[in-house]
């Protein structure tokens, strides 16, 4: 089948579709079905560099961009993987890299970009504030050359298969800030020194194969150097990883819908109901041919978010509504392919239903759709605020 995609960053494309080559479905069905983490697959992405992109390259990275980095996970998801097992170093790294000092950048950089250390997780969520972040209750108060950290986060992925997060606290009370936003801060948190000494992880199972943990922080002590940026303005700076996040789930999802819709295009052709492939009827062909419409045009805004980003230029409503676009198209095409592999479609061996629930997830996290459509009404249009 002809898809536009692929003509852009065709080096790129092809060295990741190379890689994954040697991780074929069958691979990510097993991984699946143990609800393991694809060890092997995410340390040969890292050995060949491609989990090192976004870090400059006198710290030892190929300093791309985030276009690039996007370029990446969506031909994993394109490949039939899943990005969601190491996206969290590509959000995250700019946050160290754009708002870090040189002292940080030179300590983690270098050994990230090696494989020593993985910087796999951001800990913002919490379980009773949901997505009202700056009402977020965990405290960060500094006593003396340490920070101590009390309270809760929830479905914070991959604790367990990295070495470093970036948690979100509040460093000033809500009451005692002029605006919300202000008063919260960022730290790495170096997860040996912090699990079983003042932090706990309990893991969430759940529908899709994505270790999610529950957090709880009782006085757990954080060295004073390892606050990111000022004091205060983490809100400011989390949303550099936001923005990322939301871009590369975008293009995670372009890389799912066109995976979806390459999937059913194949079967339809050759599936023969009534003496003839059903892909002739074009109540069949309408929802496919739609969904690879939805997918094309998400990707331009894609890369807008993209330039964007890159550009150090305000990405906020782009890479939502990137972020918006995909996850809706991604899923449209989830659903044909699905639906016309009628029976077949719910057999783990033909891989649809793993897929189909991984891009599902794209409609609530990192941002759930109303959110996204809240987002644009009161920022881009000026409508007045709903809460
Ligand atoms: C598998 C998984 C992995 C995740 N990984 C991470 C992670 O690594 N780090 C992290 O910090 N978080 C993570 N999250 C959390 C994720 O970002 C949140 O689940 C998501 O932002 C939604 O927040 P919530 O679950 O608290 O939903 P809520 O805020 O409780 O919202 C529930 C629903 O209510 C609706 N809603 C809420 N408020 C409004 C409103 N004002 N107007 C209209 N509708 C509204 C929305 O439809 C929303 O889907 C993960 C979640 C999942 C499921």
């Amino acid at each position: 089948m002809q898809v536009t995609r692929g003509k852009d960053f065709q080096d790129i494309r092809d060295a990741v579709r190379a890689l994954c080559a040697g991780f074929p479905s069958e691979y990510h069905r097993r991984i699946d079905e143990a609800r393991g983490y694809p060890e092997e697959f995410v340390d040969a992405l890292t050995k060949a560099g491609w989990m090192a992109a976004l870090i400059p390259e006198e710290y030892g990275g190929s300093g791309l961009g985030l276009t690039e980095a996007s370029v990446i996970m969506e031909e994993i998801n394109r490949s039939g993987g899943n990005s969601g097992a190491c996206h969290g170093q590509m959000y995250n790294m700019n946050t160290l890299v754009r708002h870090g000092s040189e002292e940080q950048r030179r300590r983690y950089l270098p050994k990230i970009a090696s494989g020593e250390l993985r910087l796999q997780s951001m800990g913002v969520t919490e379980p009773t504030t949901g997505t009202d972040t700056t009402r977020i209750k965990t405290t960060a108060v500094r006593r003396g050359d340490r920070y101590v950290i009390n309270g809760q986060k929830v479905w914070i992925s991959r604790v367990q298969h990295s070495d470093l997060m970036i948690l979100l606290a509040r460093t000033t009370p809500l009451d005692r800030v002029a605006k919300k936003s202000e008063g919260m801060s960022i730290f790495i948190v170096d997860l040996k020194d912090a699990i079983g000494k003042g932090m706990t992880v309990q893991p969430i199972l759940n529908m899709v194969n994505h270790e999610t943990n529950e957090l709880f922080f009782d006085n757990l002590e954080i060295p004073a150097e390892n606050l990111i940026g000022e004091e205060g303005q983490g809100f400011k700076y989390i949303l550099t990883g936001l923005n990322a996040e939301r871009t590369l789930i975008a293009a995670e999802c372009i890389g799912d819908g066109y995976w979806f819709v390459e999937k059913v295009s194949e079967y339809v052709k050759d599936r023969q109901v009534f003496g003839r492939p059903i892909g002739q009827n074009q109540g069949v062909q309408f929802p496919i041919a739609e969904s690879y419409i939805e997918i094309e045009a998400a990707n331009l805004m894609r890369y807008e978010a993209c330039r964007l980003y890159d550009a150090h230029e305000p990405c906020g409503a782009q890479a939502n509504m990137a972020k918006y676009l995909a996850a809706k198209a991604s899923w449209e095409a989830a659903n044909a392919c699905l639906q016309f592999h009628g029976g077949f479609g719910f057999a783990c061996e033909y891989d649809v239903e793993r897929k189909f629930r991984e891009t599902r997830l794209y409609q609530v996290a990192p941002i759930s759709t109303n959110l996204i459509l809240s987002y644009v009404a009161e920022h881009v249009l000026g409508l007045p605020r709903s809460f």
